[in-house]
């Protein structure tokens, strides 16, 4: 049997297709390139009764994935994090089916794993040496760490203000790694610049197409965990946004095989008051963002003035009849502790921020009692040593006797 399905590459916006054997960055009208399958095959060789016997790594959805041959896959047993129920935190919420899908259990220590996993594999298998990107954190260790173990070289340029523990990451996977006094998306600048000079292949977000692919497993694995019946609300904390743009493709291509049936999920994006251009689009009906100047949260993953697949993002929202939600960092630092406190988790910032839109949205009445709701903690919290807020008072606690 396939290893995998895939087909072809197109564009989203003007349709040319591309093959998936050649690199390929954004398509020539400037747009992110998407993954096609051969679902029609595939649903005759294939039933979701037969993945339940596989490993539990997002691998186990091969023939949903972009890397042809296996020998190319390159993995740290990625995917496959766990569903946890939060009766705890549902209870003060007054929610009866709370989830969280916890990535903070994988490879470096957030989802970037997923997108890195799957987007390093397949930039192997179509012949890449050398990468670059720009990134806040996260998707450089990631990026780092797993061209590291693909025999890959990269160079990773990230703000001098991201979280430190990122930066060390990238400097002991070997990679290039360049600080620039400014947002990502003056690191991406230099990137695009250095990728015509020295004549890279260009990981950033969404100027390669096989990221998507690989947060795409989040969505995958949701609906398996809850034994292919879909739940009514999934809240993402979006930055650039692909893990909700993979969520979608996701359900999309489930519903296509037929392994799940009835409406999509709602999908929210939440994003940091700091830093809210997709909400801002959003309640202004419009279907592409603006640039948001002088962005700051503490979320750091999610600080993305402008992102290039925003309007597959709102495209997401709009279908599903879901919303974009703006928190501010008081209220992320509130929910982090509630989360500890309750539910026993150590979330990223970013990870907070879900829970706290999903109060919010409760409140409101947007989301209802006795609705299924799945939150993504896209990391670990202990990723972010420097931005945990513990009053003085709670550490005296824990002094000498
Ligand atoms: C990158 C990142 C996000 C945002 O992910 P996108 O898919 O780019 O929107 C959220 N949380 C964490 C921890 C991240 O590193
Ligand atoms: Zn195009």
């Amino acid at each position: 049997m396939k290893y995998s399905y895939v087909s072809n590459l197109y564009c989203p916006k003007c349709g040319t297709r591309f093959n998936t054997r050649e690199q390929h960055q954004l398509c020539s009208c400037g747009t992110p390139l998407l993954v096609d399958y051969d679902l029609e095959t595939l649903q005759m060789n294939l039933t979701a009764e037969e993945l339940k016997s596989r490993d539990d790594s997002l691998w186990r959805y091969h023939e949903l994935l972009p890397v042809e041959d296996s020998e190319n896959v390159v993995s740290m047993g990625e995917g496959m994090t766990p569903l946890i129920s939060l009766s705890n935190l549902g209870e003060e919420m007054c929610m009866e089916n709370l989830f969280m899908k916890d990535e903070g259990l994988i490879p470096t220590g957030t989802f970037k794993a997923r997108g890195a996993a799957v987007g390093v594999s397949k930039a192997k298998e179509v012949g890449v040496k050398e990468l670059a990107m720009p990134t806040n954190g996260n998707a450089g260790s990631a990026w780092a760490l797993y061209s590291a173990k693909a025999g890959l070289k990269s160079t990773v340029v990230m703000p001098k203000d991201a979280p430190e523990i990122t930066r060390k990451e990238v400097a002991l996977s070997g990679a290039n790694l360049y600080l620039v006094n400014g947002l990502i998306s003056d690191a991406g600048k230099i990137v695009g610049k250095a990728v015509k000079d020295y004549n890279l292949f260009d990981a950033a977000t969404l100027k390669e197409p096989y990221r998507i692919e690989g947060k795409k497993t989040m969505g995958l694995e949701i609906a398996e965990q809850l034994k292919w019946k879909l739940p009514d609300v999934i809240v993402y904390p979006t930055g650039g946004g692909v893990g909700l743009i993979g969520i979608y493709k996701a359900l999309k291509e489930l519903k296509k095989l037929g392994w799940v049936k009835g409406e999509l999920p709602r999908l929210v994006a939440v994003q940091s008051t700091g830093c809210a251009p997709i909400v801002k689009a959003w309640e202004e009906g419009k279907t592409e963002s603006e640039f948001w100047k002088d962005s700051s949260t503490l979320a750091f993953g999610i600080n993305v003035p402008k992102a290039l697949g925003d309007f597959l993002v709102l495209d997401a929202i709009y279908n599903t009849d879901g919303c974009a939600i703006a928190v501010d960092d008081e209220s992320i630092i509130f929910e982090q502790e509630k989360l500890a406190g309750l539910e026993g988790s150590f979330v990223c910032p970013e990870g907070a921020a879900t829970f706290a839109a999903i109060r919010r949205l409760r409140k409101q009445g947007w989301i209802e009692q006795n609705e299924t709701v799945v939150g993504l903690n896209t990391g670990s919290g202990i990723k972010y040593p420097q931005s945990v807020k513990v009053s003085p008072k709670m550490l005296e606690k824990g002094d000498t006797i």
